[in-house]
């Protein structure tokens, strides 16, 4: 276990090991009758239960005035390993998205779901009726591995059912242990035989901070797998998966005016056979909660302590941990990091419908009814639906008779699809941000489609409406929309203002860098006019936005995420 002198672990790391397994005054906390707050140290525990207390910042200052205190609620993200869920649990998730939440469901960059503003007194209600569909929240968030990503749809060939199989199986070896969960949301009613109260892989203070894995299968990368702190890269010959490459030391975070924070691409580090692939992920998990840091949160991702110990040390120590053996990578091709949308037959002859959901969000909004439409369908649905890695859905497992229903249930309800969207919109990605995120500096869910809108005005008059080319938005640099992979990137860093970022690969493979400080919308349609203009007259035959920036010196290539900044 770590060694690190307690003297200097940070007030987190007391925090966890003083926890009881993440218990704190949970309890307590939401007794409370007098806020809708927790106590302090409880608003950090709860996030291993797969909530954050959040508050309604729209609203902050009209509560100011009224000498009410914010308006607090409870964001809460549901695991969905893989991203599979049935019909019944879809109308059951929207339904308690009415009930509870703010009558919207929002589709997360890693699969899962997420309700906003869940009042505290609401809050036991919702986990315990989430569980009661037999998905859960737990883990969802927290210094622990979180939802497992896998490439969007396991019914596209046998290959992705097997896939999806090993992101199940990693996600349930690394799900805590702890019976805090069942006792506190569930009254321990779904213990079975009762709770050892040890955590053999976490240990009593879990991991450093947060821990992501993902697996894509080539060539496309919809999970972006490299920006992962571990993940897999599916190595398949002959339609038959025979192991993966190993890849550790991505992530997107980073903290404006901190240089010894970055985002960074992982590394391809070796091959594995299939079958070991739980071992190599349990390897990797115990490598870094042994050598994290635990004294400072920003350094405490695992692609910093890569960046101190080196590979040839992490290798090493996977032998000495787990006797793990990487065999010299094999060779792989990522074509793309989106999804594909419309109707795609699988080798199971079922038929497939990837939906663009734009931010994520299912709403009926402006004669558009994307939420109503799905339930519809889930109503007629025999199939499954899938969370996609870039907040769309898969309405998988179709039969030709359900097809036409179906197709006609989406028409009714106006929701938009194929060409009357550019390619700019469905390679779209923004985080929640305003009004909920304690965290962000600008709007990004509620203001992207606006921008977009306008930039697909220059589009039209480029004729490139139907030329891929992605776009994220984040309101501050923590990177959960996965910002520093988008050719295109806005960043909030305040109101109204952002940091534009130019240059990454469309694979996924390349961070974008820096290209503008703190635009408005004006001077950000005005900066990426000309850029677009050059693009659409100059570009060499299938260059991409991000590589053709990178050819006409608009702005330098980062070769590694530690010279992001330079
Ligand atoms: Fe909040 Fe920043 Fe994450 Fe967006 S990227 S949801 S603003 S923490």
């Amino acid at each position: 276990m770590n060694t690190q002198d307690k003297n200097q672990v940070s007030a987190f790391e007391v925090l966890k090991e003083n926890s009881n397994y993440l218990r704190g005054t949970i309890k307590e906390s939401l007794e409370n009758p007098i806020t809708g707050s927790l106590a302090p140290d409880d608003q950090l525990l709860i996030k291993f239960h797969g909530t954050y207390q959040q508050q309604n910042r729209d609203l902050d200052e009209e509560r100011l005035k009224q000498k009410l205190e914010p308006l607090y609620s409870y964001l809460i993200r549901i695991r969905v390993p893989g991203g599979v869920t049935t019909p019944q649990q879809w109308l059951a998730i929207d339904a308690l998205a009415d009930k509870y939440a703010d009558k919207e469901l929002k589709l997360t960059t890693r699969q899962a779901f997420q309700f906003h503003a869940v009042l505290k007194r609401n809050l036991k209600k919702t986990i315990r009726e989430i569980n009661d569909t037999l998905l859960d929240t737990l883990a969802a968030c927290g210094d622990v591995n979180r939802n497992v990503m896998s490439s969007a749809n396991p019914f596209e060939s046998p290959v992705h059912a097997e896939v999806t199989d090993d992101a199940r199986k990693i996600s349930a070896h690394l799900s805590p242990q702890t019976g805090a969960y069942h006792e506190i949301w569930l009254d321990k009613e779904l213990v079975a035989g009762g709770e050892a109260e040890s955590e053999p892989i976490y240990g009593k203070v879990y991991m450093p901070r947060k821990f992501k894995i993902a697996i894509a299968i080539p060539p496309r990368n919809d999970t972006d797998v490299l920006s992962n702190d571990l993940g897999f890269i599916a190595i398949v010959e002959k339609d038959i998966l025979k192991g993966y490459n190993l890849t550790v030391g991505g992530g997107m975070a980073y903290t404006f005016g901190n240089t010894n924070t970055f985002p960074r691409v992982a590394d391809v580090v070796g091959y594995f056979p299939k079958e070991k692939i739980v071992e190599v992920a349990e390897a990797v998990v115990v490598f870094q909660r042994d050598h994290g840091n635990r004294s400072d949160r920003k350094q405490a991702r695992l692609k910093y302590t890569i960046e101190k110990y080196g590979l040839d040390y992490f290798k090493a120590e996977l032998k000495r941990t787990h006797g793990i053996e990487l065999e010299a990578s094999k060779p792989y091709q990522f074509e793309s990091q989106g999804d594909v949308y419309g109707w795609t037959q699988g080798a199971d002859g079922y038929w497939h419908y990837t939906l663009f959901v734009e931010g994520g969000k299912l709403t009926d909004f402006n004669g558009i009814s994307t939420k109503t439409a799905v339930k519809e369908i889930a109503r007629i649905h025999d199939g499954t639906f899938i969370l996609t890695g870039n907040q769309n859905l898969v309405i998988a497992q179709v039969s030709t008779t359900n097809k036409k229903k179906i197709e006609a249930i989406l028409k009714k309800h106006q929701v938009k699809e194929g060409k009357s969207i550019s390619q700019l919109r469905q390679h779209s990605i923004a985080c929640a941000a305003l009004p909920y995120c304690g965290l962000s500096f600008a709007e990004a869910e509620r203001y992207l489609p606006t921008v977009v809108d306008k930039i697909d005005v220059i589009l039209q008059q480029l004729g490139l409406f139907n030329e891929p080319i992605s776009i994220r938005m984040t309101g501050c640099p923590n990177g959960c929309g996965r910002p520093f992979l988008g050719e295109i990137a806005l960043v909030g860093r305040a109101p109204g203002r952002y940091n534009l970022y130019l240059g990454a690969g469309f694979k996924g493979d390349r961070l974008n860098k820096l290209y503008k400080e703190m635009l408005n919308e004006d001077e950000i349609l005005a900066t990426l006019e000309p850029l677009l203009t050059d693009y659409a007259h100059n570009r060499n035959e299938q260059e991409r936005f991000g590589d053709f920036v990178i050819r006409k010196g608009y702005i330098e290539a980062v070769p590694a995420g530690n010279q992001f900044h330079s």
